[in-house]
């Protein structure tokens, strides 16, 4: 009997507001029927960003008016590209796209393969003191001989967007809010937004970057998850995946997961982005998968999409942050979120994350 079959037969959520299932499943089903996650044929639920991000962008497109209405100016969000990378270019049209539908002025900023830190520098900063940029994000990856380090430290922490700066790495780290990287919050919440419970999983993270594995780590705390970190030296890759309820894979290396390797009915979110041949696949091999998950993110379509509109919200609540004194709280950088990593039940620090309530979004 395949473990697909197994998945199929013991997590088949009839009753979804049932905790006992629980027992059985791993994965606690609350509240979310089919028709707010498609399920294919064979079973498993496929967790897509697109619907939550429409979502997202329709209420910021209704928040650029009122701001730029209360303002006079619509809050740019500043892309600075350096060197010419094909999968960032993507990503780029992509964000770009993103800002055009919800009426934010993206600004791309190029500069650029030959130049130097001390240039790049120069031109953050003038990014960091025009009033009508509200938030710079720098695409990845920088050529080699630009230091990741001296990049992210001088963007202006307020504009940080996409939270690398080490102040708002810092601030995740100690469970204060500042801003999340996008790409990990979307990680987080494209699990939480399709209903699932999160309190004392396991969950496996494969990958340790700053970007994504190490903060998707930190906020799975947060969610009271019990988390296992795997990167390039891990011994054995497959006992920790197999003992994942909820799997995180961003390692950038296509099939580096098969569906032999998991835990049936696991949840399992690929963040990689491959480009194999003519195809964009992520680091699970999603047809050997599919049969044996409860939920899988496909690649393209799955965080991608919820990222770039996280990034949005947060440039609002950046925008919101510098203009507007009853915004100013918003992203409460002084304050302690209420639950602190150890604590029951805190929600996780977000900043400006209306709608990351699962039970609003279904
Ligand atoms: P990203 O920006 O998507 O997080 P990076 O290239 O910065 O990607 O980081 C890749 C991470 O994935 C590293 O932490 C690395 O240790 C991990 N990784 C890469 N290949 C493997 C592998 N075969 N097994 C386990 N971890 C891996």
């Amino acid at each position: 009997m395949s473990p697909g079959f197994v998945a199929r037969a013991t997590l088949r959520c009839d009753n979804p507001g049932d905790d006992s299932l629980s027992l059985v499943a791993g994965p606690v089903v609350a509240a979310v029927t089919a028709e707010v996650v498609p399920r294919p044929r064979d079973g498993a639920r496929l967790l897509e960003g697109a619907p939550m991000a429409a979502e997202i962008r329709g209420r910021i497109s209704d928040e650029v008016s009122s701001f730029s209405n209360r303002h006079g100016f619509r809050p740019t969000l500043a892309v600075v590209l350096i060197g010419a990378d094909a999968p960032s270019a993507v990503y780029l049209q992509q964000i770009v796209r993103t800002c055009e539908r919800t009426g934010v002025t993206g600004r791309v900023v190029e500069i650029g393969e030959r130049v130097t830190t001390a240039l790049i520098q120069r031109r953050i900063d003038e990014l960091n003191r025009d009033p009508l940029v509200s938030g710079i994000i720098v695409q990845m990856p920088l050529p080699r001989q630009i230091p990741l380090r001296a990049v992210i430290e001088a963007i202006d922490p307020r504009k940080d967007i996409d939270g690398l700066h080490p102040g708002n790495a810092g601030l995740l780290t100690l469970g204060y809010e500042g801003f999340l990287p996008a790409t990990a919050q979307a990680t987080v919440e494209i699990v939480k937004r399709s209903g699932y419970r999160l309190q004392g999983l396991d969950a496996t993270v494969i990958g340790r970057s700053n970007v994504v594995g190490r903060p998707v780590s930190l906020l799975l705390q947060r969610e009271h998850c019990t988390v296992t970190m795997c990167h390039r030296q891990t011994r054995d890759l497959s006992a920790h995946v197999a003992r994942a309820d909820l799997l995180v894979v961003a390692a950038g290396s296509p099939g580096l997961v098969t569906g032999a390797m998991l835990k049936p009915g696991a949840l399992v979110v690929d963040v990689g982005i491959n480009v194999v041949g003519d195809r964009i696949v992520g680091d699970v091999d999603f047809e050997s998968a599919l049969p044996v998950v409860e939920a899988i993110t496909p690649v393209p379509g799955g965080v991608g999409p919820l990222t770039n509109a996280i990034l949005l919200e947060h440039l609002l609540a950046a925008a919101h942050a510098q203009h507007d004194e009853a915004g100013a709280g918003r992203t409460g950088r002084d304050e302690p979120d209420s639950g602190d990593q150890t604590g029951e039940g805190g929600p996780p620090a977000v900043p400006s994350a209306p709608g990351a309530d699962p039970s609003a979004s279904g």
